[in-house]
């Protein structure tokens, strides 16, 4: 199965010279098909310096393409999402996020979730797989070499310098996908992408948040949406494993590069978590010095529980944390034209069934 096969956008330099020796083919020739790997082509038959020879070699021993580009959808603001199918059939969702000065992609790191907290669409949807680092990896050389293929208008950024883990899925519940894929997104010999650019988001698995401060200390973001145990247990379930005092002694040790804080997302639900006690309660919770709130407006999908905290509550909402002393933003929703926005990927119609 091609699947078990290692995969060529995670492997490592000195992994692929050893391949390569072993066969009794030029070593230098792994750097070269690194150098094509990083810039996103992984067909073998596009690799130009590579000779036919080594080209069979690598089809034949490594997984070169666990994604297949099924769909695309381009929003009116530059937003790209794309839909990817595994070799097992199953399909993920990958968002290009592009600004003037930046290209972030929101990789995912499963097929559905683990978790199911009750305002996600990702969250209804059966989960059915963790993605292995090849596939996370390949999420973003896709995305590479879709901009070199079909250039982002003149005024957005034209490359990937940014990475989310926003995406379908729980990374924390990846711990293998997640840590390798870093490996290779942040090594020189890979993609290079320095940890102030790249974000982990996660619903607080505590255990997993400290080990991957120690492996891998990129910007870690947590969606809060309550500083009110009971509120929490229900908006975002995991509390109920790790509640929020078990969280804030976790993130009081994550480390910080410098100058960065932690992000504490918070969802606006309207008259569910959008209330005064609400404000008191994270005033109480959250620490101004390495913490900041960012504020995201609920993205509706079709029948969807909830509704958003109308904006000019939001803005009050973000005013009366701000004269508190917290550092509060509002986010600014990206693609929604095309479902691309937070909480609105879904790659299946398999539904969870509740019991
Ligand atoms: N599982 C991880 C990462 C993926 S979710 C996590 O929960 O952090 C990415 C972000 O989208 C999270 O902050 C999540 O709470 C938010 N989100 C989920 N559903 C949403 C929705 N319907 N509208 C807006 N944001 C949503
Ligand atoms: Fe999973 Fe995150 Fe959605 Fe919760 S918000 S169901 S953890 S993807």
């Amino acid at each position: 199965m091609p699947t078990t096969r290692l995969q060529l956008p995670s492997i490592g330099l000195t992994e692929l010279q050893e391949l390569i020796s072993l066969e009794g083919l030029p070593k230098f020739r792994a750097k070269q098909i690194m150098d094509w790997r990083n810039k996103g082509v992984l067909n073998p038959e596009n690799m130009g310096n590579i000779p036919q020879n080594i080209r069979q070699w690598l089809k034949d021993t490594l997984c070169c393409e666990p994604l297949t580009l099924s769909a695309k959808q381009c929003s009116e603001d530059g937003t790209r999402k794309y839909l990817f199918t595994l070799p097992s059939g199953k399909n993920i969702e990958t968002v290009l996020i592009p600004e003037s000065e930046r290209g972030t992609v929101c990789v995912s790191s499963q097929v559905g979730c683990v978790l199911d907290c009750p305002f996600c669409h990702t969250g209804t949807q059966k989960f059915e797989a963790n993605l292995s680092a090849g596939e996370i990896v390949a999420q973003v050389l896709a995305v590479k070499e879709d901009l070199r293929q079909h250039p982002m208008q003149e005024d957005l950024h034209h490359d990937v310098t940014h990475l989310v883990y926003m995406g379908m899925g729980e990374p924390m519940a990846n711990e293998q996908g997640l840590h390798q894929s870093l490996a290779m997104l942040m090594s020189e010999e890979g993609l290079h992408i320095s940890r102030r650019r790249i974000t982990v988001s996660t619903s607080g698995l505590t255990p997993q948040i400290t080990q991957l401060g120690e492996a891998y200390p990129v910007n870690l973001a947590i969606s809060l949406h309550s500083a009110i145990n009971s509120e929490r247990d229900i908006l975002v379930p995991i509390n109920i494993k790790y509640p929020l005092e078990i969280l804030r002694e976790c993130l009081n040790t994550y480390p910080l590069a410098h100058q960065r804080h932690i992000t504490l997302e918070y969802l606006l639900l309207d008259g569910i978590n959008d209330r005064e006690e609400d404000i008191q309660a994270l005033v109480n919770f959250v620490n101004p010095e390495r913490e900041r709130i960012n504020l995201i407006r609920f993205n509706p999908y079709p029948n969807s529980p909830y509704s958003g905290t109308p904006t000019e509550r939001m803005n009050s909402f973000a005013k009366s944390l701000i004269s508190k002393g917290i550092r509060a933003t509002v986010r600014r929703s990206r693609g929604q034209d095309i479902m691309a926005a937070c909480g609105q990927l879904k790659s299946s119609n398999t539904t969870k069934t509740t019991s």
